[in-house]
């Protein structure tokens, strides 16, 4: 049952309830009865070591299911994300392994059937796990002729919502589905895109990003005008419209200020460093992103993710000895990159097992078709460029265990060292791979020989760069940050390459105010009751230790404000960094991700809209290929404070 599975996870876990809770209701192996197979974290990595141990088989020079379970034991060293981690070896649930997919229709799709379709499409998708995305650049404006009873279009943004709802309609075992909504700035619909989240209510269930381009940015930042037309790539658009360029992005910037969204994707950035899209010829036109913006797809492609727990490489942490363990991460990421080209082989599997369902499916013949068609796509582009998610997690606890603060130069570079460590030995690997199982299949050095991220590599390792031309990689693609939301729950650590949230927080617990000994701290609007009480961060509690201090004992608001001033998260929290040193970090370690990063610049309350704007542009100068702004109380969030901002 789940209490049986969370009270043993609980153990598992040191006695973090979150993580228990998170694990037991995600992550562990159950029938659509709610049935648990699995008692513990241990029984799931055995599942999935055994279920990649059977796929290296195949191959040369096969991994041992000891040797695998050892890299994924107690969430140590290597973390596969979301899908791959409840679907892998799962024969209860017919589900994709693939966090990230992208629909979209090639050539002219601007039509009632396609939007119908592209809605049909995601809902298919989502209700196999994966989150979607899609662009709605190829929708005509609002107001153009249409040759039905109508006269005139409605624009984008009614189809916004048609998409929203669908995805809220689409459970996925305790959550719902995830989508992504881009458009490109040219698109004269651009504005009614962004502002049609303000209106309360709309657009719920969809994130929405902006595909910013480097001429619109200079004519924002420069005050000139910009056109906007339709059809947006064309040379002779039937369609044209000037817009103050300034005006436009203020009201991104306002937007993202007021309320988190839309994010911004400078996709310009995106297309050039981009190595799939040395194939666009060939479907691998990269058109939107999945719904955090980490991985930048082609229409029906897809991505499964892994987190490496970037914390465990520290040998002494918190200490003057601490030490990073270089050559045990480039092993470890050599293995990584190697267990996600496994994880394609066991996703074509999954796809084949949806396949037989849909042909078993007694629907009439037309939808299961359509059903069939979809899937085909999914899994010819999936293993035509056998692309991969291999990212990191805990960048900030690894920072400071390392005895370098977030935010500072010195912290910058060594993160920068361990980024380019990581693609370095990535791309050794898929080479690696590429001569004991073959290069993806169309792959060409010669097609990405002016790709900027490609002369990264050339002239950093020449040698391996020598040796790819010859045996080819095996992956298009290898690379991400994904936010790691529920990931760093379970390898209770900072997230992603943010830095730590807070080091010490409030959390709340619903009570029941009849029963004895509980104190509310906190009523909400509907009238529940809460008790508040101190959580530290899980590496906090370890920097502690290691300095003497106790973690079990009850501190006054002075003594934790002292504490963290002596730690290395001092100045060091998403609350209290130089945000433009955080962006700046970003650029520099995009430099070395071929897909993107997903990041989100927590600010106070009270940062001004100017702030916002620097922000961007800094992202737009440094090279990040996407940013997202949260500001404190701007939407519902869990965490609190221990005390009032100023
Ligand atoms: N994702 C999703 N629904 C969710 C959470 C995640 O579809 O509720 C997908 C989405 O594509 C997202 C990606 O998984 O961009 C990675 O999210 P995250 O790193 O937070 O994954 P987790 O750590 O929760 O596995």
């Amino acid at each position: 049952t789940f209490d049986e599975a969370y009270q043993n996870a609980l153990e598992y876990f040191c006695g973090d309830e979150l993580a228990a809770k998170v694990w037991a209701g995600k992550y562990a192996l159950k029938d659509s009865q709610g049935n648990i197979y699995e008692a513990s974290p241990e029984d799931m990595h055995h599942r999935i070591a055994s279920e990649v141990a059977r796929i290296e088989q195949k191959y040369p020079n096969p991994m041992s299911e000891e040797e695998l379970f050892a890299l994924f034991d107690h969430f140590k060293y290597i973390v596969p994300q979301g899908s791959p981690m409840t679907g892998i070896g799962n024969n209860h649930q017919v589900a994709s392994l693939s966090n990230c997919f992208v629909i979209g229709l090639d050539g002219p799709a601007d039509s009632y059937g396609a939007v119908f379709m592209i809605d049909e499409e995601q809902v298919q998708l989502m209700k196999r796990r994966g989150g979607v995305g899609h662009d709605l650049s190829h929708i005509r404006p609002c107001g153009s002729p249409v040759n039905n009873s109508a006269l005139t279009s409605t624009g984008i943004v009614p189809f916004m919502e048609r998409y929203s709802n669908s995805t809220r309609e689409v459970a996925q075992d305790g959550r719902r589905g995830a989508l992504m909504l881009t458009i490109n700035i040219k698109h004269p619909d651009s504005e009614a895109f962004i502002d049609a989240k303000m209106v309360e209510g709309k657009v719920t269930g969809a994130n929405v990003s902006v595909k910013i381009t480097d001429e619109f940015m200079h004519a924002a930042v420069s005050g000139s005008m910009y056109e906007q037309q339709y059809p947006v790539d064309s040379a002779l658009p039937s369609f044209r419209k000037e817009v103050n360029a300034k005006d436009l992005w203020k009201k991104i910037i306002h937007n993202a200020w007021k309320s988190a969204e839309p994010g911004v994707l400078f996709w310009d950035t995106i297309l050039k460093e981009s190595l799939p899209d040395c194939y666009d010829d060939l479907g691998f036109r990269t058109v939107a992103t999945n719904p955090c913006g980490e991985i930048p797809l082609c229409p029906y492609d897809s991505c499964r993710l892994l987190a490496i727990n970037l914390y465990s490489y520290v040998k002494n942490p918190f200490t003057p000895e601490a030490e990073f363990d270089f050559d045990l991460f480039k092993d470890h990421v050599m293995k990584a990159q190697r267990i996600m080209d496994d994880i394609i082989d066991l996703e074509s599997e999954k796809i084949e097992t949806i396949i037989k369902k849909i042909e078993e499916d007694p629907e009439s013949d037309e939808i299961k078709l359509r059903e069939y068609n979809l899937w085909k796509k999914i899994q010819r582009k999936t293993m035509l460029g056998r692309r991969t998610g291999v990212g990191i997690t805990a960048e900030g606890d690894m920072l400071a265990a390392m005895g370098l603060r977030y935010g500072t130069d010195e912290a910058t570079d060594f993160a920068v060292e361990v980024q380019k460590t990581l693609c370095l030995s990535a791309y050794r690997s898929s080479v690696n791979l590429a001569k004991e199982r073959g290069a993806f299949e169309i792959f060409d050095y010669k097609r990405e020989v002016e790709n900027p991220f490609m002369h990264r590599i050339m002239q950093a390792d020449p040698e391996l760069y020598e040796d790819m031309k010859k045996h080819g990689r095996r992956n298009i693609a290898c690379l991400t940050i994904a936010p790691t939301g529920s990931t760093s729950l379970m390898t209770q650590t900072t997230s992603g390459i943010e830095p730590v949230f807070m080091p010490v927080y409030k959390r709340r617990r619903k009570v029941n105010p009849n029963d004895k000994n509980v104190t509310v701290d906190f009523v909400d609007e509907v009238g529940d009751s809460f008790e508040e009480y101190i959580v530290f961060h899980h590496k906090f509690v370890t920097w502690m230790e290691a300095k003497g201090y106790d973690p079990a004992k009850k501190y006054t608001q002075e003594e934790i404000d002292e504490l963290v001033s002596k730690s290395p998260y001092h100045k060091a929290t998403s609350n209290d960094i130089d945000w433009l040193a955080k962006v700046r970090m970003q650029g520099k370690i995009q430099k070395w991700v071929d897909h993107s990063i997903s990041v989100t610049i927590n600010l106070p309350n009270n940062v001004t809209e100017d702030l916002v704007a620097d922000l961007y542009v800094e992202a737009w100068r440094s090279g990040c290929k996407g940013c997202t702004v949260y500001r404190d109380g701007s939407r519902a969030g869990v965490l609190i404070g221990t005390k009032p901002k100023e």
